[in-house]
């Protein structure tokens, strides 16, 4: 068995409390709530060093044992390559929150909705002290049982967005979204505006959606744009919701219609002849009109939809 140890890595304290069936360690971070401002996107900083997840009651040490997971729905995703399966055992040492060996194992815990301990439904926090079966469920998993144990909101529609994901956020605008993306915008003030504004974090980066402040979170499974909207729709139950070209896709705020007098002094000579529906920016100004790509984006939702609902 391993021997406990305690690493600093690039400023942060990993502590391996959890040791793999096989004899390797795994590290365990957990994450000290953000006090900052949502003032602005602006800065570049790092997280604060991490802290473990406390459980209820106070740490105690135990006798090695074995905790088994059963992974439902599509959450093996989140295990190492090579490590795929429904099926995964860890060693623990000491009394752990389940939520540190949850995500020790690569699972964020915005991705389960439901936490089964030998039977009986458990929050994040539970302090696991001895040998148990655990079941895991994902949003969206179609049983019914437990419902008032589950863990995560089942439909949100504002978002902030990571900068990696910039087509995402332009196709949740283009569908009615609220979405705060700002393509510079790192770490802490991404955590700072989903925290103070209330929004569900959409990102690909594991280890930031396991940042103790999250809440309400996904990671797109798909690299590809056209199926993370799918997926999003699917996951917040959005289907319902979407209201295509009613959102300023360059800067988030709602469109109004407006009369082509008022404007036209800004259109084109063909649009002036050609086109008279309008809608501009309530933020920006930007002014809007089904011109020759709007049956080609009809078309792309339309589809977006048929994905969605299949
Ligand atoms: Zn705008």
């Amino acid at each position: 068995m391993c021997r406990r140890c305690f690493i600093v890595v690039d400023g942060r304290l990993w502590i391996p409390a959890v040791v793999c069936a096989g004899g390797r360690s795994t590290a365990i971070t957990g994450k000290m709530s953000l006090s900052g401002r949502a003032s602005s996107w602006g800065g570049r900083a790092r997280l604060p060093s991490s802290t473990r997840t406390l459980t209820h009651e106070s740490p105690i040490d135990v006798k090695p044992f074995i905790v088994r997971f059963n992974l439902h729905g599509d959450l093996d995703f989140f295990l190492r390559s090579g490590a795929r399966g429904r099926r995964i055992e860890r060693s623990l040492r000491e009394k752990t929150a389940v939520k540190d060996v949850i995500e020790s194992c690569g699972m964020p815990h915005p991705e389960i909705d439901l936490i089964l301990v030998n039977g009986n439904p458990v929050d994040f926090y539970y302090g696991i002290a001895s040998a148990a079966n655990i079941e895991l469920y994902p949003v969206g998993t179609k049983s019914t049982q437990c419902k008032e144990q589950r863990l995560q909101v089942s439909t949100t529609a504002t978002f902030v967005v990571d900068g990696h994901l910039g087509r995402l956020a332009r196709n949740l605008r283009l569908l009615g979204f609220d979405v705060a993306y700002d393509p510079r915008a790192e770490d802490r003030p991404l955590l700072c505006v989903m925290e103070h504004e209330n929004r569900a974090l959409l990102t690909r980066d594991r280890r930031l959606l396991m940042h103790a402040v999250v809440k309400t979170g996904y990671c797109p499974r798909s690299q590809n744009a056209d199926e993370q909207i799918v997926e999003v729709i699917r996951r917040f139950n959005l289907l319902g919701s979407i209201a295509p070209f009613t959102r300023c896709i360059r800067c988030n705020a709602p469109l109004r219609k407006i009369a082509k007098a008022e404007i036209i002094e800004r259109l084109e000579p063909l649009t002036k002849i050609y086109y008279e529906q309008f809608r501009r920016c309530a933020g920006c100004g930007q002014i809007y009109w089904p011109g020759s790509h709007f049956s080609r984006l009809q078309k792309r939702i339309e589809q977006i939809r048929l994905n969605s609902n299949s």
